[in-house]
């Protein structure tokens, strides 16, 4: 399969709000030199906890974060420098769907017309009538009807409302999709009937999807490849399988036990992490982890940890696998 994306070293720090706890001055550095790369077709899936610089990785790989360093490239093509105009294009390709859709939609539009502002914006109906029947097709794509066009964002629940957020997202026919966390909002019924969705949508129209979420288990379901992220950067990654039958990163053990199984004879030991995750202004040297980490070593609080990988499309920083790595002591 083609890849479609690549990130390579990507951060995104942004000035701190002025009067705070920090001072002047501060910087948050939210994405801290983050690299992977999507195939064409396949969901990979971003898990940590909230503050992890997830959703700013999300915003900045669509450009609505501005990048501070590193590079984003998409088909071929390096947008991390492109300015405004020449980002209208791309952002045909790239989507974004919201964790809220009620935030997302505007209340005083009808569905029709925030289904519409897309193909409108991006002429790509050539009269009224064919902007109707692609309204009336993405609604049923997503399994509402051409009745619910004329009503508003509140007369829907949350789950209909995120669907209304898929039909607007699928209005410009992209090829990518951003999902920022898009049933976390939801009932744990609803969050399996949107997942199906996306699932059918992926196959039916070739998309690629870049999933982002908090629960290990929603990234279970969806991803073909996921990324662990802690602190701005990822402290394992690659296919989803490895991961899940071997977690490397006590990080992702932690989040992997909290995933309940459905297997009773597989009984995971719950591990609960002390704390929350720390500033990002501020992070603590050496393996950002190592204050909440329940296998950290003294090394752990000076020495960034360097990349092990344990097989193809495997990888993972921590030193617990040094003496893994061959090199160390040459
Ligand atoms: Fe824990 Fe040390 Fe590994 Fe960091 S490097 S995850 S602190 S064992
Ligand atoms: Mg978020």
């Amino acid at each position: 399969k083609k890849d479609i994306l690549t990130v390579e070293n990507l951060k995104i720090y942004y000035p701190l709000a002025s009067e705070s706890f920090f001072g002047k001055g501060g910087v948050v550095k939210a994405v801290d030199g983050v690299s992977f790369t999507i195939r064409e077709n396949e969901v990979f899936g971003i898990v940590g906890e909230s503050g992890c610089g997830k959703s700013t990785l999300g915003r900045g790989l669509c450009r609505l974060d501005p990048i501070t360093e590193g590079h984003v490239v998409l088909d071929s093509q390096d947008i991390s420098n492109f300015d405004r105009k020449r980002m209208r294009p791309i952002r045909k390709t790239i989507q974004m769907i919201f964790q809220d859709p009620y935030a997302s939609l505007n209340p005083r539009m009808s569905v029709f017309d925030i289904i519409a502002e897309p193909i409108r914006i991006y002429n790509l109906a050539k009269d009224d009538k064919e902007l109707e029947q692609r309204v009336i097709d993405l609604l049923r794509r997503v399994g509402l009807d051409s009745y619910h066009a004329n009503r508003y964002p509140h007369e829907f629940s949350g789950g209909q409302r995120q669907r209304i957020g898929i039909a607007r997202a699928l209005a410009v026919e992209p090829k990518l999709i951003i999902a920022d966390e898009p049933v976390s909002a939801l009932d744990v019924s609803i969050q399996a009937q949107v997942l199906n969705l996306l699932n059918e949508l992926k196959k039916d129209l070739n998309l690629t999807y870049i999933f982002i979420a908090h629960d290990l288990s929603v990234v279970e379901y969806i991803s073909d490849r996921i990324g662990v992220m802690y602190l701005g950067t990822f402290v394992e990654a690659g296919d989803k399988n490895k991961i899940y039958k071997n977690p490397l990163h006590p990080y992702t053990q932690a989040l992997l036990s909290a995933v309940p199984i459905a297997d009773p004879t597989l009984k995971r030991k719950r591990i609960i992490l002390e704390g929350s995750i720390p500033s990002a202004t501020n992070p603590p040297s050496g393996c950002k982890f190592h204050t909440r980490c329940p296998k950290c070593m003294s090394i752990c609080e000076t020495v960034v940890p360097e990349r092990y990988e344990p097989s193809p499309d495997h990888y993972v920083y921590c030193h617990l696998y040094d003496d893994k790595m061959g090199y160390k002591n040459d």
